[in-house]
């Protein structure tokens, strides 16, 4: 007997049609003689749907509000499933965050888990009960109910795996597994048997959403087996592992690409002790993430900086840089939505010379611009214009041996 987690994206139950398909899969499960916990998404497009609902009634909807509103999604497909898994006759309970007790902080939105209580959870199991608990939401130390972030259920199920130590943490979605590259822009992009929780954190980190990046922290530090498979058929799946693998690795072993970029620069800024300071504390205090960054020194003593944020963050980032840049002297402020960043990654990176050279040539082979570019010991990425990202995928899917060969 086995203690399994899975949990099913929104694709996998986005009519009552495929919540019944998921209970099969659950029950076929519990029938082979393990104990079960599911974690479910809301439908796919219902926590789009409800974010637009809410930005039709204000333009910055109370972040509070935000996230009751937004659990209702996964407490639908939680209250679906546990439906039709009792008129299956199986013994199963619903459980939202805060009765499955995932603690978190009180940041709305995008809230982390500090804690979660098993117990609740483990008497269910202990009953032989199937636990059908919420995704994505958790209550903070107030008793307010919070959201992990879009893409968050992923995290859910893996912190939960991770507290009440489950053998397996399987992750229901609609594609067999992680590919080298995002199969729905790259058609020969190959499934990954198995992949570092190194490389799948740089790789969630740099755009490939399949999983979301907290989930594989909690991987890597809990040592929680993560298997990525389909929920549509019985392919295998890709197997997320805790060290690196013994095999052989190729040099690239993945190509992402992420159009929630925004670039800002403010030109010519006085150069002098300080000034990178006066321009990025503001936006530290904000709580607003900067990626890359670009200084340009100019004759006459001033330097241009040009850094990015993500696209949600830009609106806010423009109008303090403005504020910043009237203090300081700076000569003005641009702004660019329209672009994306693509990155390559690679363990095999560290002890291989040449790998951005190849880059930036199979990017220029295409006329594709390089417009920033950054480095990390296990991968490179580039700014590209955002209609040229797919593109740029593609390219270098190929120029670095990954496409799959049929
Ligand atoms: P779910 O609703 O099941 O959580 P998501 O839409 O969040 O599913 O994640 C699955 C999607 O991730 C796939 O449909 C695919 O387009 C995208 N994706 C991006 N990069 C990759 C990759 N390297 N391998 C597999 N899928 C990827
Ligand atoms: N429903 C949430 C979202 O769409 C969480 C998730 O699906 O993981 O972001
Ligand atoms: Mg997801």
């Amino acid at each position: 007997m086995a203690l399994i987690v899975q949990k099913y994206g929104g694709t996998s139950v986005a009519d009552t049609k495929r919540i019944q398909n998921v209970a099969e899969r659950v029950a076929k499960t519990y029938d082979a003689g393990n104990q079960v916990v599911v974690i479910l998404s809301a439908m796919s497009g219902v926590t789009d749907k409800l974010i637009g609902m809410a930005g039709s009634l204000s333009d910055m909807p109370d972040k509070r509000e935000l996230d009751v509103l937004l659990s209702t999604g996964e407490q639908t497909t939680a209250a679906l499933l546990a439906i039709a898994l009792k008129s299956m006759n199986y013994k199963a309970e619903s459980m939202l965050g805060f009765q499955a007790d995932i603690q978190t902080d009180c940041n709305f939105g995008d809230a982390r888990i500090v804690d979660i209580g098993a117990h609740r959870i483990k008497s269910g199991l202990d009953r032989g009960e199937i636990i059908v608990a919420a995704g994505f939401q958790g209550c903070d130390a107030y008793g307010n109910i919070t959201t992990l972030g879009r893409g968050g259920s992923d995290t859910s199920a893996v912190a939960i795996a991770a507290a009440i130590e489950a053998d397996m943490c399987e992750i229901y979605t609609d594609v067999d597994g992680i590919y080298t590259a995002d199969p729905n822009v790259c058609d020969k992009a190959r499934k990954i048997n198995t992949i570092s929780c190194d490389e799948m954190l740089e790789m969630a980190s740099l755009g490939a959403k399949v999983l979301h990046k907290r989930s594989v922290e909690f991987a890597l530090k809990h040592k929680v087996l993560v298997y990525v498979r389909s929920s549509f058929n019985e392919e295998e799946g890709t197997m997320v592992v805790n060290g690196e693998n013994d095999m052989e690795r190729p040099v690239v072993s993945g190509i992402t690409f992420s159009k929630n970029e925004a670039r800002i620069t403010l030109k010519r800024v006085p150069d002098r002790p300080g000034i990178a300071a006066a321009v990025f504390t503001p936006v530290a205090d904000a709580d607003i993430n900067v990626d890359m960054i670009i200084q340009n020194t100019q004759a006459g003593g001033t330097t241009d900086m040009t850094f990015t944020v993500s696209k949600d963050d830009y609106k806010g980032t423009l109008s303090l840089e403005k504020e910043i840049a009237r203090k300081i002297g700076a000569e003005a402020v641009l702004g660019d939505e329209n672009i994306a960043k693509v990155s390559i990654i690679g363990v095999g990176m560290k002890s291989h010379s040449g790998v951005a050279s190849m880059m930036f040539d199979a990017l220029a082979k295409e006329n594709i611009n390089i417009i920033m570019i950054s480095t990390s010991e296990i991968r490179i990425s580039c700014v590209v214009a955002e209609d040229k990202a797919e593109l740029a995928v593609r390219v270098l899917h190929t120029a670095f041996g990954l496409d799959k060969t049929e």
